[in-house]
């Protein structure tokens, strides 16, 4: 056997002990735990590094993305309402209320990948839900500016971020196909809602060399990346996925 997989066997053994581990730990919620503390509980830092190794074995190499989702406490953008030690960091959607899901760390990390990140980029989001995307952009070095069109969600997301210190998010109330012309043009920009086209304010809003990332389609949709190079567009379609849709006011 070669080393590599010698190496990924010992790896995936040692992941798989982890869980183990971690789902042995009997815990409950933890609410209302302050900006920068450690986790009350021991366990939701174990689920956590849970998570990570699952990314890393679905191939997420970016560094600076796997440190970020190791650090931020992804069940407490989970509205209590809808947290369990079960869906809290497992590799699936979760509901947080309006009828909104936070999206699958697998496709967080995937598209965050994708937007290869400089620090200090200036990114904007589409659906800002529970407001973990964007907190996973900063923590990234992204100056984050994020849309939700829900009034409930966005103040939540605006509350947990607050919480979690992370006041530097710029969180807005409103329609996410206007963009957010006001710091436009973004180095980058993430939708997390799939409109049934790429919006045409959206492309005019990245900057030259910039990237854009977003589900695209009704019912069948795929991610789409599109470049903006030297004015022209270039676009390619990549995974399948499933979002909530872009909606209209
Ligand atoms: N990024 C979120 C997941 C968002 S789910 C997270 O990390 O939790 C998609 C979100 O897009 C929902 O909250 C939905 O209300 C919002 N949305 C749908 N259409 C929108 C629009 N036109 N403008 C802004 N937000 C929109």
């Amino acid at each position: 056997m070669a080393g590599f997989e010698i190496w990924a066997l010992g790896f995936c053994r040692r992941a798989m002990l982890v869980m183990a581990v971690a789902s042995m730990i009997p815990f409950a919620n933890s609410y209302g735990e302050g900006a920068g503390k450690p986790d009350a509980d021991a366990g939701w830092a174990l689920r956590r590094q849970g998570m990570v190794a699952q990314l890393k074995a679905y191939h997420i190499t970016n560094a600076p993305v796997l440190a970020a989702m190791g650090r931020i406490r992804r069940h407490v953008f989970i509205p209590a309402a809808y947290r369990d030690v079960d869906n809290a960091y497992a590799d699936a959607a979760c509901p947080i209320g309006c009828g909104q899901t936070i999206s699958q760390p697998y496709i967080v990390a995937y598209m965050t990948e994708k937007l290869a990140l400089k620090p200090g980029d200036k990114v904007l989001e589409i659906g800002a839900g529970s407001g973990y995307q964007a907190a996973v952009l900063a923590e990234c070095g992204a100056d984050v500016y994020t849309i939700e069109i829900v009034p409930e969600l966005a103040r939540h997301a605006r509350a947990v971020l607050d919480a979690e210190g992370y006041r530097r998010i710029h969180v807005l109330t409103g329609d996410g196909y206007k963009g957010w012309p006001e710091y436009s043009p973004f180095d980058a920009i993430i939708a997390t809602c799939a409109p049934e086209e790429i919006p045409k304010t959206l492309v005019d809003q990245l900057k030259e060399g910039g990237r854009l990332i977003a589900p695209v389609g009704r019912g069948f949709q795929r991610l789409v990346i599109l470049r903006k190079q030297r004015g022209q567009i270039e676009q390619e379609e990549d995974l399948p996925v499933r979002f909530v849709p872009m909606v209209r006011k």
